[in-house]
Order: C-alpha cells, then sequence, then structure tokens
C-alpha cells in the first residue's frame, strides 16, 4: 500500500531535528534506518505528520569509548554495530543479540536506536539493553536528559520519549574480566523474530557465580530483567544443577503474549529452557 501523505523534513544535525520536533506537534516522528516504521505507514496503521528524517546526521552514526563505558550512537546501523571492535571487546552481549536480528539487508539500514526507540517487546534489543544497564541519552530543545535502561521501556511499544525528544545515544558499560555473555533466542526460521529470548551476563570469580544479569525477549508488554533468577544464582557454585534450579524462576513476574508462534505456558516454557541454556553458555566463557 501507499502512505497516506504527510509533511517531510530533512534534518542534518542534531539541532535540526530537535528544533524541527519541538514546533511539531504530537504527531510528528522521527524516521530512522524506517525498517519499522515505513512497513507502518505503508499499511496505514501509523499517521506520523511531519516525518522528521534524522538518517543523515553523521554525528549520531559515532560508537566511542569513554573510559568505563561505550557510547553508541543512536543512528550506528544493525550491521556497524557487529563490526565494531569496541562493541565486540567491551559489550558482546549486544554484537551476539545483533547478530541474530533479521536479515543483511535490514541490518544494514536498521539503527541500534530506532531498535530501542520502537520499544518492541519482541525485539533483540530492548532486554539487551535491560541486562547491561544502559542508559539512553535524550535530547530536545528543552535540554539533555539520561533515562536508565529500566524505566525507558513503558508499554508495548511505548517509551519514555517525549514527542519532542530524539535518542542521540546509548551508554552501555563496559564488562570488565570475569564476565561471560549469551543470547539465546528461540525462533521459528533463522532471521526470524524472537518467540522467547534471554539475555544474559554472569560474572565468575573462584567458582561461584557473583554477579547475573538475566533479561527475556517477548515475556511481556516491555522487556523483563529475571530478578528471581538473579537473586537465585548470585553467590552459587557453578553447576547445571544451580543453573536448571535457577531457571525455574525464569517465568516469575512475567505476563507472555499468546500467538500464532505459542501460547502465553509454552512461552514461559521455554523461558526456562532458555535461560539454563544461557546461563550454562554464559557461566563457560
Ligand atoms: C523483515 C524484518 C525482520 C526483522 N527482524 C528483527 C529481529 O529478528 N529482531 C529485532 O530485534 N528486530 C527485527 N526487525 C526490526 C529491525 O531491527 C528494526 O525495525 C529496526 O532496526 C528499527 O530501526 P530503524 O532505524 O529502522 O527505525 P525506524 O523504523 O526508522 O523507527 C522505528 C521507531 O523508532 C523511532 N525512532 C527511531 N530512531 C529514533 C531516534 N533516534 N529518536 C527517537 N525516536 C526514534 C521512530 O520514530 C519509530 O517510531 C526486523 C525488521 C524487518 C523489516
Amino acid at each position: 500500500m501507499i502512505p497516506a501523505s504527510f509533511e517531510y523534513v530533512r534534518a542534518l544535525s542534531v539541532e535540526e531535528a530537535v528544533t524541527a520536533l519541538s514546533a511539531a506537534g504530537e504527531d510528528a516522528k522521527v524516521l530512522a534506518g524506517g525498517q519499522s516504521l515505513m512497513p507502518l505507514l505503508r499499511l496505514r496503521l501509523a499517521y506520523p505528520d511531519p516525518l522528521v528524517d534524522v538518517g543523515r546526521i553523521e554525528e549520531l552514526r559515532e560508537i566511542r569509548d569513554t573510559g568505563d563505558a561505550l557510547v553508541i550512537g543512536a543512528l550506528a546501523t544493525h550491521h556497524q554495530v557487529l563490526r565494531d571492535p569496541l562493541v565486540r571487546a567491551h559489550a558482546p552481549l549486544i554484537a551476539q543479540a545483533t547478530a541474530t536480528v533479521a536479515d543483511p539487508a535490514v541490518r544494514h539500514r536498521g539503527t541500534f536506536g530506532g531498535s530501542l526507540a520502537h520499544a518492541d517487546p519482541a525485539g533483540d534489543l530492548p532486554a539487551v539493553a535491560v541486562a547491561l544497564d544502559a542508559v539512553f541519552l535524550l535530547r530536545s530543545v528543552r535540554g539533555e536528559r539520561e533515562i536508565p535502561a529500566a524505566d525507558f521501556f513503558v508499554d508495548w511499544m511505548t517509551s519514555a520519549l517525549e514527542p519532542d525528544e530524539l535518542l542521540t545515544g546509548i551508554r552501555v558499560p563496559k564488562l570488565g574480566p570475569g564476565w561471560g555473555v549469551h543470547y539465546e533466542k528461540f525462533h521459528r526460521t533463522a532471521q526470524a523474530w524472537a518467540i522467547v529470548g534471554v539475555a544474559c551476563a554472569v560474572r565468575r570469580e573462584r567458582g561461584a557465580i557473583e554477579d547475573a544479569r538475566v533479561a527475556l525477549t517477548n515475556m511481556g508488554p516491555t522487556p523483563v530483567r529475571a530478578h528471581a533468577v538473579e537473586r537465585f544464582i548470585e553467590g552459587r557454585s557453578v553447576s547445571g544443577d544451580a543453573f536448571r534450579a535457577a531457571s525455574e524462576h525464569a517465568a516469575e513476574g512475567t505476563s507472555p503474549p499468546a500467538d500464532l508462534h505459542g501460547s502465553s505456558e509454552y512461552r514461559a516454557h521455554l523461558a526456562r529452557v532458555l535461560t539454563a541454556r544461557a546461563l550454562t553458555a554464559a557461566a563457560a566463557v
């Protein structure tokens, strides 16, 4: 189908983008890689007006090392993130999860920030951002603000972004020595969306799990932090039995959707199985 008509603004700097968003009403939308937004427009499920295209703002593509963290520009494409040596070295969970996102064509256009701003609980990167305690960097004409990932995802496809705000980057604390990570995704076919996914990072010390961070994809309207799993496993010796026992808590506090791909009960089962696998793989590193 053909989208309804809309006004189009191409912003060439962050300043131009936030000025355009501020001048527009509540119906304004940012266009980044267009991989999620364009299908919505074509199906006439969204009627943004104006569309503020930020796709040519080069400064938002940068991935920088700031000492104890990386700042990934919102417009860094999945392809760029996947190949970036800083991401591979200091945030390998992002690289692993990004490798499972869609196909090369989508990964060349789709952006890291767009995937997060879209706030789709079936997207792979929101749970990763939650597991890594990432911080979202927002800008508007009113100034800058920072939101922890845990507070950014508000409801199904709804984030804490105000209509006049631009996501400029995501700060990801580096994982130091002793950390192992794993993203376990269960999907119908390669390159498809997750039916359920588990993002996991654990820190081993003297044969025990000292820190654990686990977050779930597609187990509710937002990504879910599996606190009960983390509490159970922290301080325990590394063993298959401990991981299996911890994973029994994976579905606690979740409200998994039911759809053509699986019932809520099936997703709860998957969350337990995939969490055991993710913990085992992360702890083996
Ligand atoms: C065939 C296909 C398969 C896919 N499979 C997967 C998959 O397996 N896993 C997965 O996680 N994703 C998957 N995706 C989704 C894809 O990763 C995202 O659509 C894409 O990366 C979103 O980024 P974008 O730059 O294209 O955002 P856009 O489509 O341009 O924007 C998406 C939303 O985010 C907002 N937005 C974007 N950037 C900003 C910003 N900087 N500030 C404020 N708001 C912003 C837009 O206004 C819009 O509401 C798939 C997509 C397709 C088309």
